[in-house]
Protein backbone atom coordinates (compact mmCIF):
# COMPACT_ATOMS: atom_id res chain seq x y z
CA UNK A 1 0.00 0.00 0.00
CA UNK A 2 1.85 3.13 -1.05
CA UNK A 3 1.34 6.79 0.23
CA UNK A 4 -1.01 9.35 -0.66
CA UNK A 5 1.59 11.69 -2.03
CA UNK A 6 3.63 8.60 -3.82
CA UNK A 7 0.59 7.62 -5.48
CA UNK A 8 0.36 11.48 -6.74
CA UNK A 9 3.50 11.60 -7.51
CA UNK A 10 3.71 8.57 -9.93
CA UNK A 11 0.12 9.20 -11.22
CA UNK A 12 1.33 13.13 -12.47
CA UNK A 13 4.84 11.51 -13.92
CA UNK A 14 2.71 9.24 -16.34
CA UNK A 15 0.72 12.49 -17.75
CA UNK A 16 1.86 15.39 -20.07
CA UNK A 17 -0.20 18.18 -21.35
CA UNK A 18 -2.37 17.34 -24.50
CA UNK A 19 -1.87 19.21 -28.02
CA UNK A 20 -2.31 23.05 -28.56
CA UNK A 21 -5.93 23.65 -30.86
CA UNK A 22 -7.34 26.80 -32.45
CA UNK A 23 -10.72 27.91 -30.54
CA UNK A 24 -13.13 30.71 -31.95
CA UNK A 25 -12.84 33.74 -29.35
CA UNK A 26 -16.05 33.56 -28.12
CA UNK A 27 -15.39 29.45 -27.43
CA UNK A 28 -12.29 30.41 -25.19
CA UNK A 29 -13.73 31.12 -21.77
CA UNK A 30 -12.21 28.93 -19.51
CA UNK A 31 -9.41 26.87 -22.20
CA UNK A 32 -5.66 27.18 -21.13
CA UNK A 33 -3.64 29.74 -23.18
CA UNK A 34 -0.97 27.73 -25.00
CA UNK A 35 0.88 30.14 -26.44
CA UNK A 36 2.33 33.83 -25.30
CA UNK A 37 0.01 36.67 -26.67
CA UNK A 38 2.25 39.30 -28.08
CA UNK A 39 0.93 42.51 -29.52
CA UNK A 40 1.67 43.08 -32.87
CA UNK A 41 -0.13 46.44 -32.94
CA UNK A 42 -0.23 49.90 -30.36
CA UNK A 43 -2.72 49.79 -28.24
CA UNK A 44 -4.50 52.22 -28.53
CA UNK A 45 -3.72 52.47 -32.57
CA UNK A 46 -3.44 56.00 -32.63
CA UNK A 47 -3.14 59.47 -30.26
CA UNK A 48 -7.05 60.29 -29.13
CA UNK A 49 -9.02 62.52 -27.59
CA UNK A 50 -10.37 61.65 -23.83
CA UNK A 51 -12.96 63.77 -24.39
CA UNK A 52 -15.40 65.87 -26.21
CA UNK A 53 -13.97 69.49 -26.28
CA UNK A 54 -11.76 71.27 -28.35
CA UNK A 55 -8.38 70.51 -30.22
CA UNK A 56 -5.97 73.12 -29.78
CA UNK A 57 -2.01 74.49 -29.26
CA UNK A 58 -1.46 74.51 -25.65
CA UNK A 59 0.40 78.05 -25.71
CA UNK A 60 -3.21 79.29 -27.37
CA UNK A 61 -4.82 78.57 -24.09
CA UNK A 62 -2.89 81.18 -22.19
CA UNK A 63 -5.35 84.39 -20.90
CA UNK A 64 -4.82 87.30 -22.96
CA UNK A 65 -4.16 91.06 -20.99
CA UNK A 66 -6.74 88.74 -18.41
CA UNK A 67 -9.03 88.16 -20.90
CA UNK A 68 -10.01 84.60 -22.57
CA UNK A 69 -8.20 83.67 -25.28
CA UNK A 70 -10.97 83.57 -28.73
CA UNK A 71 -9.60 80.71 -31.20
CA UNK A 72 -11.29 80.32 -34.95
CA UNK A 73 -13.04 77.42 -34.71
CA UNK A 74 -11.90 75.27 -38.22
CA UNK A 75 -14.48 71.83 -38.39
CA UNK A 76 -14.56 69.02 -36.09
CA UNK A 77 -13.17 65.33 -35.88
CA UNK A 78 -15.66 62.77 -35.18
CA UNK A 79 -14.97 59.16 -33.47
CA UNK A 80 -14.14 56.76 -36.30
CA UNK A 81 -12.75 59.77 -38.71
CA UNK A 82 -9.60 61.47 -39.55
CA UNK A 83 -8.72 65.10 -39.64
CA UNK A 84 -8.61 66.74 -43.04
CA UNK A 85 -6.99 69.19 -42.24
CA UNK A 86 -4.53 70.50 -39.17
CA UNK A 87 -4.60 72.68 -36.34
CA UNK A 88 -2.92 76.12 -36.80
CA UNK A 89 -2.15 78.72 -34.11
CA UNK A 90 -4.73 80.74 -33.54
CA UNK A 91 -7.72 78.03 -34.30
CA UNK A 92 -9.19 75.26 -32.97
CA UNK A 93 -10.95 72.42 -33.87
CA UNK A 94 -13.99 70.16 -32.18
CA UNK A 95 -12.99 66.68 -31.03
CA UNK A 96 -15.60 64.18 -29.78
CA UNK A 97 -14.00 61.52 -27.08
CA UNK A 98 -12.39 58.23 -29.35
CA UNK A 99 -11.44 60.82 -31.88
CA UNK A 100 -7.89 60.82 -33.29
CA UNK A 101 -5.97 64.17 -32.52
CA UNK A 102 -5.98 66.43 -35.47
CA UNK A 103 -2.41 67.21 -36.72
CA UNK A 104 -0.50 70.14 -35.54
CA UNK A 105 -2.78 70.24 -31.81
CA UNK A 106 -1.12 69.06 -28.64
CA UNK A 107 -3.77 68.89 -26.21
CA UNK A 108 -7.53 68.76 -25.56
CA UNK A 109 -9.68 70.87 -23.79
CA UNK A 110 -13.38 69.58 -22.85
CA UNK A 111 -16.28 71.47 -23.73
CA UNK A 112 -17.13 72.17 -20.10
CA UNK A 113 -14.25 74.82 -19.91
CA UNK A 114 -14.81 76.47 -23.28
CA UNK A 115 -17.45 79.05 -24.13
CA UNK A 116 -19.61 79.28 -27.63
CA UNK A 117 -22.33 79.71 -29.77
CA UNK A 118 -23.06 75.96 -29.84
CA UNK A 119 -22.43 73.25 -32.32
CA UNK A 120 -21.82 75.56 -35.01
CA UNK A 121 -20.29 78.11 -33.52
CA UNK A 122 -17.01 79.46 -35.54
CA UNK A 123 -15.74 80.71 -32.67
CA UNK A 124 -14.60 79.36 -29.24
CA UNK A 125 -13.08 81.02 -25.75
CA UNK A 126 -10.74 78.82 -23.96
CA UNK A 127 -11.91 79.43 -20.12
CA UNK A 128 -9.10 77.32 -18.39
CA UNK A 129 -5.20 77.35 -19.32
CA UNK A 130 -4.21 73.49 -20.59
CA UNK A 131 -0.75 72.14 -20.86
CA UNK A 132 0.47 70.16 -23.61
CA UNK A 133 -0.91 66.43 -23.61
CA UNK A 134 -3.90 67.51 -21.73
CA UNK A 135 -6.87 64.72 -22.63
CA UNK A 136 -4.42 63.42 -25.04
CA UNK A 137 -4.40 59.17 -24.75
CA UNK A 138 -1.15 58.81 -26.51
CA UNK A 139 -0.70 55.69 -28.86
CA UNK A 140 0.43 52.50 -26.91
CA UNK A 141 -1.08 53.74 -24.09
CA UNK A 142 -1.90 50.66 -22.86
CA UNK A 143 -0.23 47.97 -24.77
CA UNK A 144 2.77 48.67 -26.77
CA UNK A 145 4.10 46.66 -30.26
CA UNK A 146 5.55 43.68 -29.45
CA UNK A 147 4.64 43.50 -25.97
CA UNK A 148 4.27 40.39 -24.07
CA UNK A 149 0.68 40.63 -22.84
CA UNK A 150 -0.88 37.18 -21.70
CA UNK A 151 1.36 34.58 -20.79
CA UNK A 152 1.03 30.50 -22.24
CA UNK A 153 -0.40 29.14 -19.26
CA UNK A 154 -3.46 31.51 -18.02
CA UNK A 155 -6.91 30.17 -17.64
CA UNK A 156 -8.66 32.61 -19.68
CA UNK A 157 -11.43 34.49 -18.31
CA UNK A 158 -14.06 37.36 -19.73
CA UNK A 159 -11.36 40.05 -19.26
CA UNK A 160 -8.66 38.15 -21.11
CA UNK A 161 -11.05 37.46 -23.97
CA UNK A 162 -11.37 41.43 -24.02
CA UNK A 163 -7.97 41.82 -24.39
CA UNK A 164 -7.74 39.47 -26.86
CA UNK A 165 -10.72 40.73 -28.72
CA UNK A 166 -8.44 44.19 -28.84
CA UNK A 167 -5.33 42.63 -30.33
CA UNK A 168 -7.61 40.77 -33.11
CA UNK A 169 -7.06 37.06 -32.28
CA UNK A 170 -10.38 35.94 -33.62
CA UNK A 171 -8.68 32.45 -33.17
CA UNK A 172 -7.32 31.53 -29.74
CA UNK A 173 -5.02 28.82 -29.62
CA UNK A 174 -5.28 26.78 -26.45
CA UNK A 175 -4.72 23.64 -24.94
CA UNK A 176 -7.37 20.70 -26.28
CA UNK A 177 -9.79 19.75 -23.62
CA UNK A 178 -9.19 16.08 -22.48
CA UNK A 179 -11.84 13.76 -23.20
CA UNK A 180 -12.58 11.55 -19.89
CA UNK A 181 -14.29 8.15 -20.56
CA UNK A 182 -16.68 7.05 -17.28
CA UNK A 183 -17.24 3.56 -16.93
CA UNK A 184 -19.62 2.69 -13.91
CA UNK A 185 -18.58 -1.68 -12.59
CA UNK A 186 -21.46 -3.67 -11.08
CA UNK A 187 -24.75 -5.67 -11.72
CA UNK A 188 -26.28 -3.78 -8.82
CA UNK A 189 -26.36 -0.67 -10.54
CA UNK A 190 -29.39 -0.05 -12.62
CA UNK A 191 -29.70 3.79 -13.98
CA UNK A 192 -31.22 6.51 -12.50
CA UNK A 193 -34.51 6.56 -14.18
CA UNK A 194 -35.18 2.40 -13.25
CA UNK A 195 -37.21 2.04 -10.31
CA UNK A 196 -35.42 0.30 -7.24
CA UNK A 197 -36.04 -3.54 -7.84
CA UNK A 198 -34.77 -6.26 -4.64
CA UNK A 199 -30.37 -5.93 -4.46
CA UNK A 200 -30.02 -3.14 -7.07
CA UNK A 201 -28.88 0.30 -6.16
CA UNK A 202 -28.91 3.69 -9.32
CA UNK A 203 -25.70 4.77 -10.51
CA UNK A 204 -24.75 7.28 -8.66
CA UNK A 205 -21.15 7.52 -9.09
CA UNK A 206 -21.17 7.61 -13.02
CA UNK A 207 -23.25 11.49 -12.83
CA UNK A 208 -21.26 12.53 -10.15
CA UNK A 209 -18.06 11.77 -11.64
CA UNK A 210 -19.34 13.36 -14.85
CA UNK A 211 -20.41 16.97 -13.14
CA UNK A 212 -16.95 16.72 -11.60
CA UNK A 213 -15.11 15.93 -14.82
CA UNK A 214 -17.07 18.83 -16.41
CA UNK A 215 -16.03 20.88 -13.46
CA UNK A 216 -12.32 20.40 -13.95
CA UNK A 217 -12.44 21.64 -17.26
CA UNK A 218 -12.61 18.42 -19.30
CA UNK A 219 -15.62 16.72 -21.84
CA UNK A 220 -16.66 13.49 -20.08
CA UNK A 221 -18.14 10.63 -21.95
CA UNK A 222 -20.40 8.91 -19.63
CA UNK A 223 -20.15 5.18 -21.26
CA UNK A 224 -22.68 3.52 -18.46
CA UNK A 225 -22.53 0.68 -16.41
CA UNK A 226 -20.38 -2.94 -17.66
CA UNK A 227 -21.59 -5.62 -15.66
CA UNK A 228 -19.10 -7.55 -13.63
CA UNK A 229 -18.25 -9.93 -16.73
CA UNK A 230 -14.98 -9.74 -18.31
CA UNK A 231 -16.97 -9.59 -21.77
CA UNK A 232 -18.85 -6.86 -20.77
CA UNK A 233 -15.51 -4.72 -19.78
CA UNK A 234 -14.50 -5.23 -22.67
CA UNK A 235 -16.92 -4.48 -24.57
CA UNK A 236 -17.09 -1.20 -22.30
CA UNK A 237 -13.44 -0.33 -22.84
CA UNK A 238 -13.27 -0.98 -26.95
CA UNK A 239 -15.21 2.35 -26.75
CA UNK A 240 -13.79 4.10 -23.78
CA UNK A 241 -9.95 4.23 -25.54
CA UNK A 242 -11.29 6.41 -27.83
CA UNK A 243 -10.64 8.53 -24.96
CA UNK A 244 -7.66 10.72 -23.33
CA UNK A 245 -8.45 9.39 -19.73
CA UNK A 246 -10.61 6.11 -18.15
CA UNK A 247 -12.29 6.84 -14.98
CA UNK A 248 -13.65 3.66 -13.60
CA UNK A 249 -15.72 3.35 -10.22
CA UNK A 250 -16.15 0.01 -8.04
CA UNK A 251 -14.53 -3.60 -9.07
CA UNK A 252 -11.36 -2.72 -7.76
CA UNK A 253 -10.69 -4.23 -4.43
CA UNK A 254 -10.06 -7.88 -3.55
CA UNK A 255 -13.26 -9.62 -4.42
CA UNK A 256 -14.39 -12.21 -6.86
CA UNK A 257 -16.03 -9.22 -9.07
CA UNK A 258 -13.28 -7.11 -9.18
CA UNK A 259 -11.86 -7.18 -12.21
CA UNK A 260 -10.87 -3.97 -13.60
CA UNK A 261 -7.77 -4.97 -12.47
CA UNK A 262 -7.98 -8.28 -14.74
CA UNK A 263 -8.70 -5.89 -17.53
CA UNK A 264 -5.87 -3.73 -16.90
CA UNK A 265 -3.86 -6.22 -16.47
CA UNK A 266 -4.69 -7.87 -19.88
CA UNK A 267 -4.84 -4.71 -21.78
CA UNK A 268 -2.02 -2.67 -20.69
CA UNK A 269 -0.51 -2.41 -17.10
CA UNK A 270 -1.15 -1.66 -13.62
CA UNK A 271 1.22 0.61 -11.70
CA UNK A 272 -0.62 0.44 -8.36
CA UNK A 273 -3.73 -0.65 -6.84
CA UNK A 274 -4.32 0.70 -3.29
CA UNK A 275 -3.04 3.42 -1.84
CA UNK A 276 -3.03 4.18 2.18
CA UNK A 277 -6.10 6.46 3.04
CA UNK A 278 -10.00 6.51 3.48
CA UNK A 279 -12.05 7.15 2.31
CA UNK A 280 -10.63 5.02 -1.20
CA UNK A 281 -7.90 2.81 -0.27
CA UNK A 282 -9.06 0.71 -3.50
CA UNK A 283 -7.53 3.14 -5.83
CA UNK A 284 -5.95 1.54 -9.19
CA UNK A 285 -3.81 3.45 -11.31
CA UNK A 286 -2.33 2.14 -14.60
CA UNK A 287 -3.09 1.97 -19.11
CA UNK A 288 -5.05 0.49 -21.24
CA UNK A 289 -2.94 0.74 -24.66
CA UNK A 290 -1.42 4.51 -23.95
CA UNK A 291 -4.75 5.60 -22.50
CA UNK A 292 -4.09 6.27 -18.15
CA UNK A 293 -6.50 4.91 -16.24
CA UNK A 294 -7.64 5.87 -12.72
CA UNK A 295 -10.11 2.90 -11.14
CA UNK A 296 -11.59 4.93 -8.59
CA UNK A 297 -13.62 2.47 -5.77
CA UNK A 298 -17.30 2.17 -6.09
CA UNK A 299 -18.68 3.83 -2.77
CA UNK A 300 -19.24 7.26 -4.07
CA UNK A 301 -17.83 8.97 -1.62
CA UNK A 302 -14.31 7.45 -1.82
CA UNK A 303 -15.10 7.87 -5.82
CA UNK A 304 -15.60 11.51 -4.90
CA UNK A 305 -12.82 12.13 -2.85
CA UNK A 306 -10.35 9.96 -4.90
CA UNK A 307 -11.34 12.40 -7.80
CA UNK A 308 -10.82 15.11 -6.12
CA UNK A 309 -7.49 14.16 -4.92
CA UNK A 310 -6.27 12.34 -8.19
CA UNK A 311 -8.63 12.96 -11.03
CA UNK A 312 -8.87 16.57 -10.84
CA UNK A 313 -4.91 17.30 -10.65
CA UNK A 314 -4.77 14.35 -13.99
CA UNK A 315 -6.80 16.75 -15.72
CA UNK A 316 -5.44 19.83 -14.71
CA UNK A 317 -2.22 18.86 -16.19
CA UNK A 318 -3.39 17.64 -19.28
CA UNK A 319 -4.86 21.14 -20.12
CA UNK A 320 -1.64 22.77 -19.43
CA UNK A 321 -2.27 24.35 -15.86
CA UNK A 322 0.94 24.79 -13.26
CA UNK A 323 -1.07 24.68 -10.41
CA UNK A 324 -2.56 20.95 -9.85
CA UNK A 325 -3.50 21.14 -6.32
CA UNK A 326 -6.31 22.96 -3.68
CA UNK A 327 -4.72 24.97 -1.32
CA UNK A 328 -4.54 24.51 2.15
CA UNK A 329 -5.21 25.94 5.43
CA UNK A 330 -4.94 25.23 8.98
CA UNK A 331 -8.00 25.45 10.21
CA UNK A 332 -9.52 25.09 14.03
CA UNK A 333 -12.24 21.59 13.87
CA UNK A 334 -15.04 23.11 16.33
CA UNK A 335 -16.77 19.61 16.81
CA UNK A 336 -13.18 17.51 17.11
CA UNK A 337 -12.75 13.94 15.07
CA UNK A 338 -13.15 10.85 17.78
CA UNK A 339 -13.00 8.28 15.34
CA UNK A 340 -9.37 6.53 14.98
CA UNK A 341 -8.36 5.28 11.52
CA UNK A 342 -4.84 3.85 10.93
CA UNK A 343 -5.04 5.05 7.56
CA UNK A 344 -4.87 8.25 6.21
CA UNK A 345 -8.07 9.74 6.42
CA UNK A 346 -9.68 12.64 4.89
CA UNK A 347 -12.57 13.69 6.80
CA UNK A 348 -15.43 15.74 4.73
CA UNK A 349 -16.10 19.48 6.39
CA UNK A 350 -18.01 22.43 6.58
CA UNK A 351 -15.49 25.57 6.90
CA UNK A 352 -16.33 29.08 7.62
CA UNK A 353 -14.79 32.34 9.06
CA UNK A 354 -15.68 32.38 13.03
CA UNK A 355 -14.41 35.24 14.81
CA UNK A 356 -11.01 35.53 12.57
CA UNK A 357 -10.62 31.96 12.20
CA UNK A 358 -11.30 28.92 9.66
CA UNK A 359 -13.52 26.87 11.74
CA UNK A 360 -14.57 23.61 10.64
CA UNK A 361 -18.21 21.00 11.57
CA UNK A 362 -17.42 17.90 10.14
CA UNK A 363 -20.77 16.56 8.69
CA UNK A 364 -21.60 13.84 10.71
CA UNK A 365 -21.20 9.94 10.09
CA UNK A 366 -18.07 9.48 7.84
CA UNK A 367 -18.89 6.25 6.29
CA UNK A 368 -17.31 5.90 2.80
CA UNK A 369 -21.35 4.77 1.76
CA UNK A 370 -22.54 7.71 3.24
CA UNK A 371 -23.33 9.86 0.43
CA UNK A 372 -24.64 12.79 2.72
CA UNK A 373 -21.34 13.29 4.51
CA UNK A 374 -20.39 15.15 1.29
CA UNK A 375 -23.40 17.78 1.51
CA UNK A 376 -22.15 21.38 2.40
CA UNK A 377 -18.60 19.74 2.40
CA UNK A 378 -16.07 22.69 1.15
CA UNK A 379 -13.13 20.99 2.44
CA UNK A 380 -11.31 17.56 3.68
CA UNK A 381 -9.48 17.78 6.75
CA UNK A 382 -6.48 15.33 6.81
CA UNK A 383 -5.83 13.30 9.37
CA UNK A 384 -3.04 11.99 10.01
CA UNK A 385 -2.00 8.08 9.33
CA UNK A 386 -1.59 5.98 12.62
CA UNK A 387 -4.79 6.37 14.70
CA UNK A 388 -4.99 9.88 15.25
CA UNK A 389 -7.72 11.88 16.54
CA UNK A 390 -8.70 15.59 17.00
CA UNK A 391 -9.88 17.58 20.38
CA UNK A 392 -12.94 19.68 19.69
CA UNK A 393 -11.44 22.98 19.22
CA UNK A 394 -7.98 21.73 18.19
CA UNK A 395 -6.52 22.14 14.83
CA UNK A 396 -5.91 20.37 10.97
CA UNK A 397 -4.65 21.07 7.49
CA UNK A 398 -7.88 21.14 5.26
CA UNK A 399 -8.12 20.86 1.66
CA UNK A 400 -9.97 23.87 0.83
CA UNK A 401 -12.39 22.36 -2.00
CA UNK A 402 -13.87 25.52 -2.94
CA UNK A 403 -10.39 27.88 -3.26
CA UNK A 404 -8.95 27.83 -6.52
CA UNK A 405 -5.74 25.88 -7.08
CA UNK A 406 -2.53 27.33 -5.88
P1 LIG B 1 -17.04 -2.48 -5.54
O1 LIG B 1 -15.72 -1.81 -5.39
O2 LIG B 1 -17.39 -2.75 -6.96
O3 LIG B 1 -17.16 -3.68 -4.67
O4 LIG B 1 -18.12 -1.43 -5.02
C1 LIG B 1 -18.10 -0.95 -3.69
C2 LIG B 1 -19.47 -0.44 -3.27
O5 LIG B 1 -19.81 0.66 -4.11
C3 LIG B 1 -20.58 -1.44 -3.44
O6 LIG B 1 -21.46 -1.31 -2.35
C4 LIG B 1 -21.24 -1.02 -4.71
O7 LIG B 1 -22.59 -1.40 -4.79
C5 LIG B 1 -21.09 0.47 -4.69
N1 LIG B 1 -21.07 1.02 -6.04
C6 LIG B 1 -20.32 0.58 -7.06
N2 LIG B 1 -20.54 1.29 -8.18
C7 LIG B 1 -21.48 2.21 -7.86
C8 LIG B 1 -22.14 3.23 -8.59
N3 LIG B 1 -21.86 3.46 -9.89
N4 LIG B 1 -23.02 4.02 -7.97
C9 LIG B 1 -23.31 3.79 -6.65
N5 LIG B 1 -22.71 2.85 -5.90
C10 LIG B 1 -21.81 2.04 -6.49
MG1 LIG C 1 -18.54 -4.08 -7.86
Amino acid sequence: MISVEEALERILAEITPLPMIKVPLSKALGHVLAEDVISQEDIPPFANSAMDGFALLSRDSQPQDGQPPRLHVTGGVAAGYVADHAVEPGTAMRVMTGAPVPPGADSVIQVELTRSEGPESEWVEILQEVAPGNNIRPAGEDMRYGQKVLTSGTEIGPWDIGILATLGWPQVPVIRQPRVAIVGTGDEIIDVDEPLRPGKIRNSNSYLLEAAVRKAGAEPNRLGIALDTLESLREKFSEAIQSDLIITTGGVSVGDFDLVKNIMAEQGEIEFWRINMRPGKPVAFGHIGAIPLLGLPGNPVSAAVTFELFGRPVIRKMLGHTHLLRPQAEVVVEDGVSESVMRRHYVRAHIEWKNGRLTAYTTGNQGSNIMTSLLNANALLIVPEGGTTIQPGGTAQAIMLDWPES
